[in-house]
């Protein structure tokens, strides 16, 4: 039988566990803030960083939103990003990706304030991860690992495979498995045999952007699957990486973490609470 992991009902639980801490560290006179910027008009970003402003104000965290013509310079970016790193009232700064051709993300990115990367995208972010020192982890992999762990299945030990290698999902994901004791292998397009390696799999992360790319006749009976993927289909539908509804069908017991309601959440959640973490490192 197929279980589902219910992304969206770890989240509540855990907003509410970040709504108790943000008013207990309000009480001693510090508000959480966070702030995203938004380079553009591209809708899909326009969601994510309104679910974002929302999280932000429900959790009673301070919320600032720039919302920054797609013509913006990058100079003017960089200046804003200088002026947000200056302000005590900020704990985190995001700025959403993708950024419009004429802005170098890596810039961007290096721009950001190493103490306020909530996203932990920096390159001093991402080296501390890799070498086991306290860093801000990215919000979408640590989301699929708590999401891996409330299953009750033990990481350790087990063999995780892990599709897709970009710098916000797939390696970063790697290498929090790897942390976790997994023995972790990373597929990509140029991966030979990708079918025989997720079948081998106890645990799968599918991180590839296309749609039902993963088939039921790929998992291995008794696996963790967590589906990253984001996919509009024609008829305007969310629907991820793994093909949820041939899953259904096997007669084995599996766990997939469902899209919409599954990783998406779980984001936002991390997010809040790097910002959160952000803020306390305020206290000390
Ligand atoms: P990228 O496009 O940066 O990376 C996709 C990866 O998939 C690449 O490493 C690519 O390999 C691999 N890939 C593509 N085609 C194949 C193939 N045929 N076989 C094996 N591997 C393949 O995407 P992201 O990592 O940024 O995002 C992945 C998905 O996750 C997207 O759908 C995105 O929308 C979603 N996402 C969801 C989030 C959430 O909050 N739920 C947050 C972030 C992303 P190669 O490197 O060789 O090209």
């Amino acid at each position: 039988m197929l279980k589902l992991i219910d992304g969206k009902a770890l989240s509540a639980k855990l907003r509410s566990g970040i709504k108790e801490e943000v008013a207990e560290i309000k009480a001693k006179g510090i508000t959480p803030g966070l702030a995203v910027i938004l380079v553009g008009d591209d809708p899909a970003s326009q969601v994510y960083v309104r679910n974002k402003e929302k999280a932000c104000i429900e959790a009673g965290m301070h919320s600032e939103v720039y919302r920054l013509p797609e013509e913006t310079t990058e100079e003017e970016l960089l200046a804003r990003i200088d002026k947000l790193n200056k302000d005590d009232n900020i704990h985190g700064i995001l700025v959403q990706l993708p950024v419009p051709k004429h802005i170098d993300e890596d810039k961007v990115i290096d721009a950001i304030s190493v103490e306020k990367d909530v996203d932990g995208f920096s390159p001093a972010n991402v080296g501390a991860l890799l070498i086991g020192k306290e860093a801000f982890e990215p919000c979408t992999p640590r989301g699929c690992i708590e999401l891996i762990k409330t299953t009750g299945v033990e990481i350790t030990g087990k063999k995780a495979v892990v599709i897709g290698r970009s710098n916000i999902v797939g390696k970063p994901i790697a290498i929090m498995l790897l942390r976790e004791n997994a023995t972790v292998t990373i597929c990509h397009s140029r991966t030979k045999d990708l079918k025989k390696e997720v079948r081998d799999a106890d645990i799968v992360v599918a991180a590839i952007g296309k749609a039902g790319f993963i088939t039921a006749d790929m998992i291995k009976p008794g696996a963790v699957v967590i589906d990253v993927g984001i996919n509009r289909m024609e008829n305007g539908k969310l629907t991820g990486d793994v093909d949820q509804n041939a899953l259904k069908e096997m007669d084995f017991d599996c766990y997939l973490t469902p899209v919409p309601g599954g990783v998406g959440p779980m984001t936002i959640t991390m997010l809040m609470r790097n910002t959160l973490v952000s803020a306390k490192r305020k206290l000390k």
